[in-house]
């Protein structure tokens, strides 16, 4: 395989579960890869489309879990939203549908939140919803309001084969109701990739997706004209690759395999 590709990106992107751990269950090598990366001189950020916790959370499970983590390696959806509305509606009256989480991180972009008079919705995967926010976000739809979403998913999987109705369903909810559809800003949104290009100055065509999901982790690179590694310890078998219409830019077992692709030019 010829990996020039993937060895001048400057940049990594990992997703977490299927690709670098399942639940509790940490994949080998992925701690040792993670370690070695500023050592061959590559920057990485952990990517989630989760919007219903503050990167601060995912810095605390990481370090838990024993991954290297600091505040400028982890970027999730919320992150995403918060620059892109700073960067495109910094006027913007914003009426959530979103947690505490996700609250603290938009007022930490400087996020003007209001609860009347809203001209733009956001919504997040909200695990602390009540119906009072789905009436007010309705009421504000109908009246022209800009309708932005953190992520698409419908589902966030669970242990034991459970999902959790994720942001994509409320959102669902909220269509269903007003006639309005969002603009999505999670994978396979190239927004995700571009605020992190924006974000770190380095161009897109230099930063490197990886991940176990072809529509998301491998959708927004090509999406965004990144490089893609997908890597079969997750979701995606044989059957799903081969029936895949864009193919990603390298296929691997798992992430020790990029790690030795790494190494091995030294
Ligand atoms: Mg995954």
């Amino acid at each position: 395989m010829d990996f020039k590709k993937l060895l001048d990106c400057e940049l990594f992107l990992f997703d977490m579960d299927g690709t670098l751990y399942l639940g509790d269950e940490i994949y080998d090598g992925a701690i040792e890869l993670m370690e070695d990366l500023p050592r061959l001189g590559k920057k990485y950020i952990y990517l989630t489309n989760n919007s219903s916790r503050a990167g601060e959370d995912y810095i605390t499970r990481l370090k838990k879990l024993g991954f290297p983590c600091e505040a400028e390696n982890v970027f999730t959806s919320g992150m995403a939203t918060g620059l892109f509305l700073r960067r495109t509606r910094p006027e913007a009256r914003v009426f959530l549908v979103g947690t505490a989480a996700f609250r603290r991180e938009l007022l930490s972009y400087g996020v003007n939140l209001v609860e009347e008079n809203a001209d733009t919705v956001v919504v997040g995967f909200d695990t602390e919803l009540v119906y009072e926010k789905l009436d007010k976000a309705c009421h504000f739809l109908r009246r022209g309001a800009a309708f932005i979403a953190a992520n698409p998913d419908w589902v966030c999987p669970m242990p034991a084969d459970e999902v959790l109705p994720d942001c994509g369903s409320i959102c669902a909810l909220l269509t269903a109701s007003s006639g309005v559809e969002p603009f999505y800003i999670g994978k396979p949104n190239r927004a995700m990739v571009d605020e992190v290009s924006a974000m770190t100055g380095i161009d897109n065509s230099r930063i490197c997706a990886v991940g176990d999901r072809l529509y998301t982790d491998i959708a927004v690179a090509q999406n965004a004209g990144a490089v893609s590694v997908l890597v079969m310890s997750g979701e995606t078998d044989e059957t799903i690759l081969a029936a895949a219409e864009r193919k990603p830019d390298y296929v691997l077992p798992s992430v020790k395999e990029l790690h030795q692709a790494l190494v091995n030019v030294e």
